[in-house]
């Protein structure tokens, strides 16, 4: 399908007819390489015992990777790019250069997020020379702010290593794209003030392929016991957009979903379709058109139906989701 009209489908539907039943494939798509990962850091679910608890450790296989490339294919969605990131690590599944590679050969742009520790700068060409693709890590301003909340000691230098040479890279080689998100909000430090100081551990005039951003945080699926402030309810568009798979199969709402609290279907045995428009999708998108998001495990404590005055409702937030990438 062209770019435009899924768009503008999905929009239709989401927005105007706030239809249950689509008539358009899941226009975004991520997969979990692992849900296993080398830190445990301070905002992330992979802190918290209960979250290793309610699924068992695992990876993704190269068969399964083909098998739900396949089927993508088939249905032709507008989007040519593909999401490596759910929970955990991906560069911690040995497989995964493969899975970049597999991407590459489909004609698609790979995103990922990591934590930089494992993306040495062997990985880094290696990457460069499969596929274009965006890598999104997160760093700070202050050593010690972000070896408190992120990492272990040692880090926050190993990491700017790994920082410095994909910029490096970025300059000569169009298929890296970089993303370096300041974490230092987390920690209460003022955003705006300590996004200028991390930018001047990097060199200037760098390539318009490396961004810098300073990190919205959110509550993942209610892994933050905190309760947002239900004023103004927002519909969540993630159930009209994006199709996300676990390294086992097991689709859930939304990238956020990182311990399978809502499971709507199995792609690796069943079609994308069949899932997208069945009876669990279709009761989710229900329950949240009636503004009862409490009524899907997986949206039960998540603040992003009421987190309407955040950038990601932004006209500039929209474009850079659904038409840049
Ligand atoms: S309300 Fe939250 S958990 Fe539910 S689909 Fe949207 S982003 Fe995901």
């Amino acid at each position: 399908m062209n770019k435009l009209r899924h768009i503008f489908k999905l929009g239709w539907a989401y927005k105007v007819k706030k239809a249950v039943r689509l008539s358009y494939p899941p226009y975004q798509y991520t997969i979990e390489p692992t849900n296993i990962c080398n830190l445990e850091c301070d905002f992330c679910p992979q802190s918290d015992p209960e979250h290793k608890k309610r699924r068992p450790a695992g990876l993704l296989t190269e068969e399964n990777l083909i098998l739900f490339l396949g089927k993508r294919k088939k249905i032709r969605p507008g989007n040519r790019n593909i999401n490596f990131t759910l929970d955990g690590e991906p560069l911690i599944n040995k497989k995964f250069p493969r899975f970049l590679e597999l991407a590459a050969e489909d004609g698609l742009f790979s995103i990922f997020a990591s934590n930089g520790v494992l993306l040495t700068p062997e990985m880094t060409d290696r990457f460069a020379e499969t596929g274009p693709f965006c890598v999104s890590i997160d760093f700070a301003s202050d050593k010690m702010v972000f070896e408190t909340i992120r990492g272990k000691k040692g880090n926050f230098d190993l990491i700017h290593k790994n920082l410095l040479y994909l910029i490096k890279k970025a300059e000569t080689n169009r298929n890296v794209h970089l993303n370096i998100n300041d974490i230092t909000s987390l920690s209460g430090g003022a955003s705006a003030d300590s996004l200028i100081k991390m930018k001047e551990l990097f060199p200037q005039n760098i390539s318009s392929r490396v961004r810098f951003y300073s990190r919205q945080f959110h509550n993942f699926c209610g892994h933050l016991e905190f309760e947002p402030n239900k004023t103004h309810y927002r519909l969540c568009p993630y159930p009209w957009v994006q199709m996300a798979v676990a390294y086992n199969g097991d689709c859930v709402p939304c990238c956020r979903d990182t311990s399978a609290r809502s499971v709507l279907g199995n792609v690796f045995s069943d079609e994308i379709m069949n899932i997208w428009n069945g009876q669990a999708y279709q009761q989710l998108r229900h329950n949240l058109l009636n503004g009862q998001p409490e009524l899907n495990a997986a949206c039960k404590k998540c603040d992003l139906p009421y987190s309407g005055a955040e950038p990601r409702w932004g006209v500039e937030y929209i474009y850079r989701s659904l038409v840049r990438r």
